[in-house]
């Protein structure tokens, strides 16, 4: 694109990516990939249904003469009937193209799909909107019924019937199962399988196709389970192969350091947080690496369990590194770690990229010699980091790092071993999906909040009527409470977020002369961000607006009220881990959530669902629900693959019988298993070391 920006030139639309950038966004990118690319439901367009015969709400295609035909030009709408041998059929459009018009000419012969209601006006049915289009002598109808695939993002059904086609004619689908196998698990014919779904015969069960249970579907999401078995077995295989530190629980508990932090602390451990502490020095005692998530909601305690676990592998004289996502979070930690554990003589490091290059080697320095505890982000996974011992690594908010990035971690240290693995995630992974794609991965779930936190009221409104909002935060400040205030997300640029803030800052440190505002952001340099946080959290700011970057772990106990601008924007864990920035004190707190006029259906419902939910479980559940697995945690980006046709609950049956042929197939050494694997999965290494 030349590059000529002149003063007054119209700001870029927003260009639609390449087409093959669209498409392997849509997992399209090999032949399988169009193979596996399956129906959401079929037209059957295979015969022609007699007017008299049509039923409310069943699709069907019709075929008769236009006896009449009139247009309102000021309502842009346009009415005919239709007729047959047996009967009459109304015909609508609200919005149509001239060709359309020329269509529905009186004595013109048609052929229609669609949806047949009660008319509106009169007796028998009427379609709205339907498939039209000239009826010829020489017209053939289908012989099969027309699979409807999943499109979007500006790609045609037409497009992707044919390319879903020569696909069918590029790939040898061999099956891997033998006779036997297949007979054993009466199951058809990987190819059968497929062809039944995606060409199903005009006399094929419907019902069986839509609800995934025909035998096409069984085999297909058969392989899928096997799929699944084999990786997790030779994963845990890998894993079970490689020796981790032992650790040791010291015999002189109360003088271990892990003892005398825990002495130190001013509150006593949950009974929920006294459990998963439990389950992670089991872990830590054996040589098997740790590979452990613990799972809590929003300020359930997570850090100070993830502390512990530090202080347990320094006590046996290791390392351990703790790596956040974001710099505001890796300092947040660093700030609480330093203040549990230098008054114990523990040696605490800070890394990140900003660091200057003179700090930047003595942290190096400090990591190969003497230092006992490493926290920062991504830089702590650099080359130029070498760890003298490290025997512990925490990974925090792991569902914002690739799988990659968690590894590099986790490499094998100087002694050969493999340090332990601890992931924290604030965001709950639904059981299913637990079971499904992670059953290498133990869990640990903190399912109890400190005691005396209080519950936070949700209110919605409309972004209009934001004065008001203001007033009512005005009379909070006034009682020496304070407030966040987070500015909408924009996805397409950073700058036009930055932009955003600006204003909304502008426009209430102006409706609130009285109060001390201030604006955080991304681009806002490591040590203006020390010191707007340090004024928010000893109060002398009362109100912060930012753009995300609070979003997770920032702790002042003072703030009572979270306003998230355009809420409907966000995700609904990305909410509620915003939520839950507030309620962390005695006082009663408020999380308003301002929407634009213009909602979606699903906008309205993600609302609703977090307005009426505070348990971050329920939340990831219903998430999961209104979203579909293949958004969930991020799992796209870090490559991890997830079921996209079984369903673990449901398919329980045949789980069992994918893991048993799995595991046989392993234990004998078929080279089938890593054939099968590699189908399915496309980033096989990766998931065999996640
Ligand atoms: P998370 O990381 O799960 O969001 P944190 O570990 O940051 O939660 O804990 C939130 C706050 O609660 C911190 O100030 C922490 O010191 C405190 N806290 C943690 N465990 C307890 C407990 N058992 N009793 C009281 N306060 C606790
Ligand atoms: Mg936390």
């Amino acid at each position: 694109m030349p590059n000529t920006s002149t003063a007054n030139q119209k700001p870029a639309r927003k260009k639609r990516p390449p087409l093959k950038e669209r498409l392997e966004r849509m997992g399209l990118a090999g032949e399988w990939d169009y193979i596996l690319h399956l129906p959401l439901r079929y037209e059957d367009k295979t015969q022609i249904t007699p007017i008299n015969e049509l039923v409310s709400d069943v699709d069907a295609l019709v075929e008769g003469t236009v006896v009449s035909s009139n247009e309102n030009i000021f309502a842009k709408r346009l009415e005919a009937v239709i007729e047959d041998d047996t009967g009459s059929l109304q015909v609508k459009f609200f919005k149509y193209f001239p060709g359309t018009k020329e269509l529905f000419k009186e004595g013109n012969k048609v052929l229609l799909y669609g949806r047949p209601k009660p008319a509106w006006r009169g007796k028998g049915f009427e379609m709205l909107h339907p498939n039209s289009k000239l009826s010829k002598p020489t017209h053939e109808l289908d012989k099969t019924l027309t699979p409807i695939y999943p499109a979007g993002e500006g790609i045609q059904q037409q497009w992707l019937r044919k390319r879903i086609q020569t696909a069918f004619l590029n790939v040898d689908i061999k099956d891997l199962l033998t006779e036997q196998e297949k007979a054993q698990l009466n199951l058809p014919s990987l190819k059968d399988a497929i062809t039944s779904i995606h060409y199903p015969a005009p006399d094929a069960n419907l019902e069986e196709l839509q609800n995934k249970t025909s035998p096409g579907w069984q085999r297909l999401k058969f392989d899928e389970l096997m799929a699944q078995q084999i990786m997790m077995t030779l994963s845990r295989k890998r894993r079970e192969s490689l020796k981790a530190p032992i650790l040791v629980t010291p015999v002189d508990k109360k003088h271990s350091l892990t003892g005398q932090f825990y002495l130190s602390l001013p509150f006593k451990f949950t009974g929920a947080q006294k459990r998963v502490w439990r389950e992670i020095v089991r872990s830590m005692e054996s040589s098997v690496p740790m590979n452990r998530l613990v799972q809590g909601d929003v300020g359930s305690g997570k850090t100070v369990i993830a502390a512990m676990a530090a202080a347990f592998a320094i006590d046996n004289g290791y390392q351990a590194a703790l790596m956040a996502p974001t710099e505001i979070l890796a300092e947040q930690h660093f700030n609480k770690i330093l203040e549990w554990l230098k008054p114990l003589n523990v040696k605490v490091v800070w890394l990140t990229g900003k660091l200057k290059a003179k700090e930047k080697n003595q942290a190096l320095e400090a990591i190969e010699n003497d230092a006992n505890i490493i926290v920062g982000t991504h830089a702590l996974i650099q080359e130029s980091v070498k760890y003298k011992n490290l025997g512990l690594a925490i990974v925090d908010e792991q569902h914002r790092f690739g799988v990659e990035q968690r590894l590099a971690l986790r490499a094998i240290n100087s002694e050969g071993l493999m340090p332990h693995l601890l992931m924290l995630s604030a965001t709950p992974i639904p059981r299913t999906l637990a079971m499904s794609y992670l059953s290498d991965l133990d869990v640990s779930v903190i399912d109890e909040l400190p005691p005396g936190r209080k519950p936070i009221t949700t209110k919605i409104f409309l972004l209009s009527r934001k004065d008001e909002i203001l007033e009512s935060i005005r009379n909070e400040l006034s009682q020496g409470r304070q407030a966040y205030w987070v500015c909408p997300l924009i996805e397409e640029s950073e700058k036009l977020e930055l932009t955003a803030a600006t204003v909304a800052y502008e426009e209430i440190a102006a409706a609130l002369p009285e109060f001390k505002v201030e604006l955080i952001h991304g681009k806002v340099s490591t040590e203006d961000k020390n010191a707007i946080m340090d004024r928010f959290k000893s109060g002398e700011t009362s109100l912060l607006v930012s753009t995300t970057v609070i979003e997770v772990g920032v702790d002042v106990p003072n703030a009572t009220v979270m306003v998230i601008e355009h809420a409907e924007r966000f995700g609904l864990s990305q909410l509620h881990q915003l939520r839950g920035r507030v309620g962390r004190g005695s006082g009663k707190s408020f999380c308003i959530a301002l929407f634009g006029d213009k909602l979606s259906h699903e906008g309205k419902e993600r609302l609703k669902i977090f307005r009426e939910n505070s348990d971050g479980f329920v939340i990831a559940q219903k998430d999961l629900e209104l979203r579909g697995p293949g958004e969930f945690l991020g799992s796209r980006q870090s490559g991890v693959p997830l079921l996209r046709f079984a369903n673990i609950d449901t398919d329980a049956e045949l789980v069992t019988k994918a893991k048993k042929l799995a595991v046989q197939w392993i234990e004998n050494n078929d080279p089938r298993a890593e054939i099968h694997a590699s189908r399915w999965f496309k980033n096989k290494e990766k998931y065999l070391e996640a």
